[in-house]
């Protein structure tokens, strides 16, 4: 089922999500919520929050396709960072420069519980810590410095006058 993404302001966004004990119907149920909401917006990743749910779940499709991660931690991250522009779901219509680890190890159970581990490079480990950010109520603003650097993701985008401004701050669309 194909989800509302929630956007800055909604207050799970800001949550800490809870650890995901029960693998069970309700689990596979927020599972195929989450990959179809996120093909649905050609997205590379999106986590529970980000429909709602504060429970600690993320899908990502960058390179190998659609994958599951429940109850995901960074168990290592490279020293070498790079910088490039992201954007959010839930922050629709704009995009900034943020600093990231290079290379990340990340360990996590699959939909039935099964233990994985990943080791993940470039785009694929920038969403991985984007979207287990989230689970922490951490949005990718929060690691932009200077505010200004955020800017609209395309020339179409009409931005409000001084769209973010602290970081709890609620954008106005332009649809
Ligand atoms: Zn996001």
């Amino acid at each position: 089922v194909i989800r509302d993404i929630v956007q800055l302001g909604d207050p799970t966004l800001r949550q800490r999500a809870h650890k995901v004990r029960d693998h069970g119907p309700g689990l596979q149920r927020l599972v195929t919520d989450l990959l179809d909401s996120m093909e649905s917006v050609n997205g590379a990743g999106l986590a529970a929050p980000q429909i709602g749910v504060p429970l600690r779940v993320i899908v990502t499709n960058v390179d190998e396709g659609p994958l599951v991660f429940v109850n995901p931690e960074i168990k290592w991250r490279s020293k070498e960072t790079w910088v490039a522009n992201e954007g959010c779901l839930s922050i629709r219509g704009y995009v900034g420069p943020v600093e990231r680890a290079e290379r990340v190890e990340v360990r996590a159970q699959d939909e039935h519980g099964k233990k994985i581990k990943v080791r993940a490079e470039e785009w694929f480990a920038r969403c991985l810590q984007h979207e287990i950010d989230h689970l922490d109520g951490i949005l990718y603003i929060d690691h932009i410095e200077d505010k200004s650097l955020i800017r609209a993701a395309n020339e179409d985008f009409e931005v409000e006058p001084d769209p973010i401004e602290a970081d709890e701050a609620v954008i106005e669309f332009a649809e």
